[in-house]
């Protein structure tokens, strides 16, 4: 749903320039630093970037899921890291709160990540918990006006810079799987909490991610995320149903990128006395990156809109992060293959590190195999309905 036509305009229209005024200039500075320097975000947090699906009388932008779509196919057709950025605000280490926080929390917490001043993150990930994270092990002990918790999270997106962390813990000892899970919002400097310095990565240098150690960790009872315990994985689902949307669009915005690169490439490289863009095997190349790129806009931007309509997309939700992860990871390697030795080599094209940055896509918020499975189970149960 699209509310203010002149306004979404405007909106796409600055992030397009930026995108190629501020964020392409500085990629390989970014890649370089291993960090978005402290300029480009407070520049971001000024354009509001941080706020985009934070409620407006919280701060925020209030975009329709319609909206932040548009709005994440434009922001993210540069370095992974931008969007990365800032999206842990705009998406997963916000939703929890936006979805199922009380009035109390969302007053207390939203305004701060709206406005960039604090960088939120989502903690459900563990050593022996990932693509089952109903298995979680982390605990949380009722203790006075407290609960204590006690665990590891890993592969955590900007926990090394987070302020607000979304932590999945154990309310009920004796449960198992998705039941007796609460969410809680811990803020940095709480005892008892601490970050690893971000790892080691295959790509996406500039997205800092790293663990969440808690160890006795004392979070007031006012804490727990809508007040309630027991209910920490619904919310987990609600978060993960509109994110998985939202990086389908992620995920296709650095697809139209690298078809742009390789675009200029192909019609400026003479091989034979001709632009290789003559060649009809390269131009199949092309044309097959163009046609899967349609084809997620098109599947992600009906998906948003069923879900602003507020119709059931858990089986659509899945299929838009399975097809859009996958279609991104195609069009990276066709284009290396455009660019030839210029794709490979780094000192000659961006394309060797969209390529190392974009295999991420298939692996977080749930592996393409999960997403299969998930597709045939809702698909069945729709039939069965
Ligand atoms: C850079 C990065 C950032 C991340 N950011 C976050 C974050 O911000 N917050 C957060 O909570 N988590 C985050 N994650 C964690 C991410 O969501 C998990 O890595 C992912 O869910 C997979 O879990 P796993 O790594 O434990 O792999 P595993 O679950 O061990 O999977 C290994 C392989 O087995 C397959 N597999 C597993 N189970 C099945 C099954 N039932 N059927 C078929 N195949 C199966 C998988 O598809 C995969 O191929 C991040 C991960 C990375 C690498």
């Amino acid at each position: 749903m699209i509310r203010d036509n002149d306004k979404l305009d405007a909106l796409l229209s600055e992030v397009h320039d930026w995108v190629r005024e501020v964020a392409h200039p500085n990629e390989d500075r970014v890649a370089e630093a291993d960090e978005v320097p402290a300029e480009i975000v407070a520049d971001m947090a000024a354009r509001g970037f941080f706020g985009w699906s934070i409620p407006e009388e919280y701060g925020g932008l209030g975009l329709t899921t319609e909206e932040l779509i548009l709005g994440a196919l434009e922001l993210s057709q540069c370095s992974v890291a931008y969007r990365a950025r800032v999206g842990t605000n705009t998406g997963i280490g916000s939703e929890a709160l936006v979805a199922d926080g009380t009035e109390e929390q969302k007053r207390r917490f939203l305004p701060r990540l709206a406005s960039g001043e604090a960088t939120g993150c989502l903690s459900l990930t563990e050593p022996n918990a990932g693509s089952d994270a109903s298995n979680i092990e982390t605990t949380a002990r009722r203790d006075g006006d407290a609960y204590v918790i006690d665990g590891r999270k890993c592969y955590i997106t900007n926990a090394p810079i987070a302020d607000l962390f979304t932590v999945f813990a154990r309310t009920d000892p004796d449960s198992t799987g998705a039941r007796g899970v609460s969410a809680f919002i811990v803020e940095r400097g709480t005892p008892g909490l601490s970050t690893s310095p971000g790892y080691r990565m295959m790509g996406q240098a500039g997205s800092p991610v790293g663990e969440v150690i808690l160890e006795n960790c004392r979070v007031p009872a006012d804490n727990l995320i809508g007040g309630v315990e027991g209910v920490g994985f619904k919310t987990a689902m609600k978060v993960l149903n509109k994110q998985r949307i939202h990086l389908a669009a992620l995920c296709t915005g650095p697809a139209i990128r690298m078809l742009d690169l390789a675009l200029d490439h192909a019609t400026t490289r003479q091989q034979s006395g001709r632009p290789i863009v003559d060649f009809q095997l390269v131009a199949a190349l092309l044309a097959d990156c163009q046609t899967e790129i349609h084809a997620a806009r098109a599947l992600i931007l009906e998906t948003a809109r069923a879900r602003d309509e507020g119709r059931d997309i858990a089986l659509e939700a899945s299929i838009c992060k399975y097809f859009a992860s996958e279609m991104c990871g195609r069009v990276a390697d066709r284009a290396v293959q455009v660019f030839g030795g210029a794709g490979y080599v780094a000192n000659h094209s961006p394309i060797e590190r969209y390529y190392r940055d974009v295999r991420l896509f298939r692996i977080y918020e749930g592996t393409s195999q999960i997403h299969q499975l998930n597709i045939v189970k809702q698909t069945l149960r729709r039939r069965a309905s």
